[in-house]
């Protein structure tokens, strides 16, 4: 089970319990009754004998302060705890309808989206009652939250998340070949961070067996689309090199104790050929 990698900042609380079981298929949604950063949210489940798995705030940021293998304490009910996920939004209005800030919904809508597809939850249902699986705190216990403003909010967060449900997203194979959507989407011409790094051409195409340029420097992607990160690709001219952050190098390369040179092309030089050297002011060679 994962986390949302929405998540900028975590402070994990001591406050919650095992799911004992229970699969995760609802969603509750709460108001901080305050104006709260995440850094902040996150110091008062530290000590209050409450907490929520997530809580957003006025910038969009995103706090995890119970993995969501864990039930949180924040709907005042062991069972709703545990079958949620819980998420708290920033008030920007004390008092009265307790408005919320807009950005803070707009994440949590990607938020939501995102802890549906991972946890397997096709769609949210509001029905305004505990039967359906996008909850309030006030449906559980006699409170104000989530106040007014962000009451009004559920049917809209409903609609937009279940929009998103229905979007590709992620990896999809189409005509036998890789493309990366993101809420429907097709993403072209940019780096993908999935565990590994690869690379969309302007066409939206996973790059494979390629060369590519970015920024002044090039890469290599490999022949399942990964990108070669501190290894040695055999070329038809020859071995090049690719560092951690999948630059290829040239020049001096020192490799598990030996020296290597690297020609202007990016060729490790064999078989006798020169390379120009360059000796410091204390005479010693200068591996760039
Ligand atoms: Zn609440």
């Amino acid at each position: 089970m994962s986390n949302s990698s929405l998540v900028t900042y975590t402070k994990l609380s001591p406050h919650y319990d095992s799911r004992e079981g229970t699969p995760i298929t609802d969603i509750t949604i709460h108001h901080m009754a305050g104006n709260l950063t995440v850094y902040e949210c996150g110091e008062v489940f530290q000590t209050r004998e409450a907490s929520a798995n997530y809580g957003i705030d006025g910038e969009g940021r995103v706090g995890l302060y119970v993995d969501e293998k864990y039930a949180s304490w924040a709907n005042a009910n062991a069972a709703s705890n545990r079958r949620s996920i819980t998420i708290e939004l920033a008030n920007d209005e004390i008092g009265g309808q307790w408005h919320v800030y807009d950005k803070a919904i707009e994440k949590c809508i990607e938020l939501c989206a995102d802890i549906c597809r991972r946890n397997g939850i096709k769609k949210l249902y509001y029905t305004g009652d505990t039967s359906g699986n996008l909850t309030r705190h006030n449906m559980f216990y006699a409170t104000a939250c989530p106040g007014p403003y962000l009451q009004s909010k559920f049917p809209y967060i409903e609609s937009e998340v279940n929009k998103r449900l229905t979007m590709k997203n992620g990896w999809i194979k189409e005509g036998g070949e890789w493309y990366f959507y993101k809420n429907g989407k097709k993403l072209k011409s940019q780096w993908v961070h999935d565990s590994k790094w690869y690379w969309l051409g302007k066409d939206g195409k996973m790059v494979k067996s390629n060369l590519i340029t970015y920024k002044g420097d090039k890469y290599y992607l490999k022949s399942d689309g990964v990108m070669a990160s501190n290894e040695w690709i055999k070329f038809e001219n020859g071995w090049r090199f690719f560092n951690k952050n999948g630059k290829m190098r040239i020049g001096w390369l020192k490799w598990k104790s030996n020296f290597y040179y690297l020609d202007s092309k990016g060729y490790m030089v064999t078989g006798g050929r020169n390379v120009p050297c360059t000796f410091d002011s204390d005479g010693k060679l200068v591996i760039k």
